[in-house]
């Protein structure tokens, strides 16, 4: 017996009864969707909309351009139907709490909520709340949904959960890349997962303002704390130099990480009215708890906030957070 004593989830059954109950559903990403929010969401959704099931996606922020190539990426949009059936459930993919879905969520009914998530110290907003802490994506957690459907994991299908697979392990460099990843990785792949298109459009597809962008960001950045703590900022001013905008800067915090001897990377985001910090760990670090004290969150050795001040603050209060989890 595992001496880790996971926090409550609903069974899968649970939720593959609720879905079966359901004819109409709303598919929720959070703000700056990532590739695990979005492909979860259209993962399911297009497997119920197959049951002959009614499906709507809300997404607060466009699809950025790195994901568009996902099936039904079309129809996600921050509009809600106006004809939408009151017991339609919403089904939120990939968030610690609803207030990651953004302000413009409309107010739904706890009853109609569920829940899937892989986070630490996600909040059971919902009424189900399916929630697999050792889970690498939402994704895989909505492939155990699927498989006790028995649904037909079809290529399309198969492409939204291998995206989810391969947005939150780096493209299987992080430690959340076990055995049993890269098994259902060649499961998928056996589905008809198109590989070489996602990693062709998630990671090798930069616009070179995005790399110009790295560029800057890299020169600009400070090692500090005996080469433990390696962070740099994007600014507004940076972002208007170089003709790029927020989705060109998502890799450069990984560079800051792959330092050897890094044990902490931040990125401080100063751009789009608020401060965002993104947060890296190489393994001994909590940057899920340092985020947590700042009312931000995430895992272990990814997360993120938004810091309620400016930069010189934010760069004193997230290494005073860090050192409190060990850097
Ligand atoms: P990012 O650095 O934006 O790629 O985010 C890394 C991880 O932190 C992801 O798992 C996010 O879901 C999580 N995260 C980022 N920002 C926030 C926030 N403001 N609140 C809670 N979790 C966050
Ligand atoms: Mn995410
Ligand atoms: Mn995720």
């Amino acid at each position: 017996m595992s001496s880790v004593v996971e926090p409550a989830s609903a069974t899968t059954e649970e939720v593959v009864a609720e879905l079966r109950r359901r004819s109409s559903f709303m598919f929720v990403s959070h703000v700056k969707p990532d590739g695990d929010t979005l492909g979860a969401g259209l993962a399911l959704g297009l497997a119920l909309k197959a049951l002959g099931k009614r499906v709507g996606y809300f997404q607060q922020d466009p699809v950025p351009r790195n994901l568009r190539f996902l099936p039904d990426t079309d129809v996600v949009s921050r509009e809600v139907a106006a004809d939408l059936p009151a017991d339609t459930l919403w089904v939120f993919g990939d968030m610690s709490d609803f207030s990651r879905a953004g302000e413009f969520l409309p107010v739904i009914a706890r009853e109609n909520m569920l829940n899937i998530d892989h986070h630490l110290g996600n909040s059971r907003f919902g009424f189900l709340n399916y929630i697999l802490e050792r889970e690498a994506s939402t994704g895989t957690c909505v492939l155990r949904i699927l498989k006790a459907m028995n649904v037909p994991i079809t290529p399309d299908i198969a492409t939204c959960i291998l995206t989810t697979i391969m947005t939150d392990t780096g493209a299987f460099m992080h430690t959340n890349t076990t055995a049993d990843v890269l098994r259902m990785s060649a499961d998928l792949m056996a589905c008809g997962a198109d590989k070489p298109l996602i990693t062709d459009q998630i990671f090798a597809n930069k616009r070179f303002v995005a790399t110009k962008l790295v560029a800057r960001a890299v020169a600009a950045a400070r090692l500090e704390d005996a080469g433990r703590f390696c962070w740099t900022v994007v600014d507004e001013a940076m972002l208007a130099d170089c003709g790029a905008d927020g989705e060109d800067t998502e890799e450069i915090v990984q560079h800051l990480r792959a330092v050897e001897g890094v044990e902490a990377a931040a990125l401080f985001k100063d751009f789009d009215g608020a401060v965002r910090v993104s947060l890296r760990s190489s393994g001994k670090v909590n940057v899920q708890a340092a985020a947590a004290t700042m009312g931000g969150g995430g895992h272990f050795m990814a997360s993120g906030l938004t810091y309620p001040g400016d930069v010189p603050a934010a760069i004193v209060a997230v290494r005073a957070a860090l050192k409190a989890q060990g850097l």
